[in-house]
């Protein structure tokens, strides 16, 4: 049903629902669930809050009001709330005219609202409340635990705030008799002990008892984890059964001689590992499309040689594809240096390779004699044509848009093996949505060795100590990295710190030692040759913003300083942190910070200097930020609204769900079974607008 027909609603308010939360039917408004319910039993005295508080509820009166800053910028209306145990200062900075008529002094009212404790009255605030007569208190005074629901500002301005949604569901629900029928198959509801749809939906908005509310809980979290598990698997069975691969059925001279020969050192347990899995694959007759996760310096790039070079071994070339010119280039060079003794020829195409050279590669793919080629995006053009293109490596894959990927896809009458590499670790539970239809490895070891990196926090002020520390590493030998956030609000400011620093380090440790800058807005040949000169060693100090962020290989580089470093996320703490460490001697990161550091701040901090495990950080990072803003899912091309359930929080339910999914699919692949149709009937409108991505990579 149009939404404007619900009783309550009208065309304002449903055009107002429609743009600001994308409700346009009564179906989606009965899915917009509640963020958090207040328990309505449980009235707090203004005298017992404390710090940081949740919603609350208080009952009281005003005592007082005032209009400030009229006809200015500050304009508000203030008022104070008083329960006979303390007072509360109330705010409105919007819609201070309704408020001015309808919020009376002296009445009783009960208010609900998310104090916040004033640094300079040392009272409590709460700007917005929601404000109800005491007298007519709730819409069922029975009914102890109220739903509370998102809104936005521009709602609010139009009187379209939690209660008035709660309003418009109830009449809803009262008017909507008969029970809605049931989206699951009647055996899933009593295998897996669910409530029921039409009790699930009714309790989620006006819950009965905790109890009652938990079970709706759960059974719509699992109803969502569970459709998008089966979406996934499917598309997962229906592309392998499909795509059909390139058989690589022989490890072959090249493979040999190289493993034997020129392999410069011993694989670790998990590197080995991952290349039985991906053999195992490329042989299997369906096509490989394997993501590669392995933390900074699990050696990724050696599987990825070993994979390319099986390609050549069967016949076929095989590409490697790195997010910028500096990483190819590098990549070019280890490679090209570890296969020298070899008869493989190893080809360089990036943005800036001379129309001349680029003639003659272009020649080499098509006759079959460039064997490996590697660049950036430079070779996904249409002008770059294989004679036999087997084998796509993808390097640091969050920068590659699945769109890009795709046309690697048609470089051959067949679609080549792909193998995506990622350094950006991802939690098991999104990975298993994100990429619920890739086959997934892990390098989960370091290279034997490695020292693990120290990681210690300093403040701003403790900066005399910081530079004498870089003097004697700087004397030993050492390269550091000081890097700088970009300040993203101010254009103009933009490069400040980061120049700043670079004058700051030159004046402490020049001309003794060397600095060079890199940063985002200097010309991309000023920014190679800077780069270039601290990989060649000549210069000591580099101080760049996070450009520095992927991939990067110098050894010799063992002290990272992150200026600013509240300002980081944690998952990109962990890429920058994994620029160093990746020699022999022991490395130091070292996070600066300024005094005032938030709670969560404290916490990302706190686990830098605790652990270097990838995983568990990007653990702690979905805990800390939501998978909504982790790096990568946006791209991923996977990323999809959850309503209720959380990938964060609800793995174990995820867990249910997939094997649930698994074992359905494992038996009835098309869900043709009878009791399997409203599976697939839900399916189809579920994912009516999903691109299959899954066609792609
Ligand atoms: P990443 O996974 O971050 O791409 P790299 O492939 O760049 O890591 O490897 C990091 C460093 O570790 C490189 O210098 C590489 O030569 C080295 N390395 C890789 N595998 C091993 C191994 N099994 N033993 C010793 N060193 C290794
Ligand atoms: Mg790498």
């Amino acid at each position: 049903m149009d939404l404007q027909y619900v009783p309550g609603i009208g065309p304002k308010r449903a055009a107002l629902l429609a743009s600001e939360l994308k409700v346009t039917t009564d179906e989606e408004l009965l899915n917009y669930f509640p963020y958090r319910y207040v328990d309505k039993s449980k009235v707090y005295r203004i005298c017992d809050l404390q710090g940081e508080m949740p919603y609350v509820l208080l009952r009281g009166r005003f005592t007082m009001f005032e209009e400030l800053g009229v006809g200015t910028r500050g304009h508000r209306y203030r008022g104070v709330f008083s329960d006979g145990t303390g007072m509360i200062e109330c705010l409105w900075f919007q819609g201070i005219r309704f408020i001015k008529e309808s919020v009376l002094a002296h009445e009783e009212y009960m208010l609900f609202g998310a104090p916040k404790l004033n640094d300079y009255t040392h009272g409590f605030q709460v700007s917005h409340p929601e404000l109800e007569p005491a007298s007519k208190n709730g819409i069922d005074a029975m009914q102890s635990l109220m739903g509370m629901y998102n809104t936005t500002e521009k709602m609010k301005k139009f009187f379209l705030n939690s209660r008035a949604i709660q309003r418009i569901i109830l009449g809803y629900l009262q008017k909507h008799i008969e029970p809605f029928p049931e989206t699951l198959p009647a055996y899933i509801v009593e295998h897996m002990h669910l409530m029921k749809y039409n009790q699930a939906i009714r309790q989620i908005h006006f819950p009965a008892n905790p109890d009652n509310l938990q079970r709706a809980q759960y059974r719509l979290k699992f109803e969502e984890l569970f459709y998008l598990q089966l979406y996934l698997i499917r598309s997962f069975k229906m592309r392998q059964q499909a795509n059909r691969g390139f058989v690589f059925g022989r490890v072959g001279e090249v493979f040999n001689e190289f493993y034997f020969k020129h392999l410069p050192f011993e694989l670790t347990n998990a590197q080995k590992r991952v290349i039985k899995e991906i053999r195992a694959d490329m042989g299997s007759g369906r096509q490989m499309n394997r993501l590669l996760q392995g933390d900074v310096g699990s050696g990724k790039t050696m599987v990825a040689l070993l994979t390319m070079l099986i390609a050549i071994d069967n016949g076929f070339q095989a590409c490697l594809m790195a997010p910028t010119e500096i990483l190819a280039t590098q990549h070019y060079e280890s490679l090209s240096a570890q296969l020298a003794e070899m008869n493989v020829r190893v080809a360089l195409l990036t943005g800036s390779t001379r129309k001349k050279q680029r003639d003659e590669i272009h020649a080499g793919l098509l006759d079959g004699s460039v064997q490996i080629l590697i660049g950036t995006h430079a070779l996904i053009e249409p002008d770059v044509r294989f004679r036999n293109l087997g084998m796509v490596v993808i390097d640091e894959q969050h920068r590659f848009g699945v769109e890009q990927r795709s046309k690697l896809w048609v470089k051959n009458v067949q679609p080549p093996h792909v193998l995506v590499m990622t350094a950006t670790p991802i939690p098991r539970t999104l990975a298993m949505t994100m990429y619920g239809d890739l086959d997934v490895s892990v390098i989960d070891e370091l290279p034997p060795g490695r020292k693990p990196i120290q990681t210690i926090h300093r403040w701003d002020q403790q900066r005399d100590g910081l530079i004498a520390a870089m003097r004697k590493q700087l004397e030993q030998g050492r390269q550091i990295y000081v890097v700088y956030p970009l300040i993203e609000e101010n254009e103009k400011l933009k490069y400040r710190d980061v120049e700043q620093g670079f004058e700051n380090m030159q004046a402490a440790f020049g001309p003794e030692y060397r600095v060079v800058m890199v940063h985002g807005k200097m010309k991309p040949k000023d920014k190679d040759a800077a780069m270039q000169r601290f990989v060649s060693g000549e210069a000591h100090i580099m101080v760049a913003t996070t450009v520095i962020e992927v991939g990067v290989n110098v050894p010799n580089a063992s002290v990272m300083v992150i200026e600013s470093a509240e300002r980081f996320g944690l998952s990109q703490l962990h890429q920058l942190r994994g620029r160093v460490g990746r020699g022999a001697d022991q490395s130091y990161c070292v996070l600066v910070t300024g005094y005032e550091l938030s709670h969560d701040t404290r916490k990302r901090i706190q686990i830098m200097c605790d652990t270097t495990d990838g995983f568990e950080i990007a653990e702690a990072d979905l805990q800390l930020r939501g998978p909504g803003d982790m790096e990568g899912t946006q791209q991923s091309g996977m990323a999809f609204d959850l309503h209720i359930a959380s990938l964060a929080k609800d793995g174990q339910i995820l867990q249910f769900a997939r094997d649930l999914a698994k074992e359905i699919i494992d038996k009835d692949p098309l869900l043709e079974a009878s009791e399997n149709g409203i599976l697939r009937r839900r399916l189809d409108v579920l994912f009516a607008h999903k691109v299959d991505w899954s066609q792609i990579s």
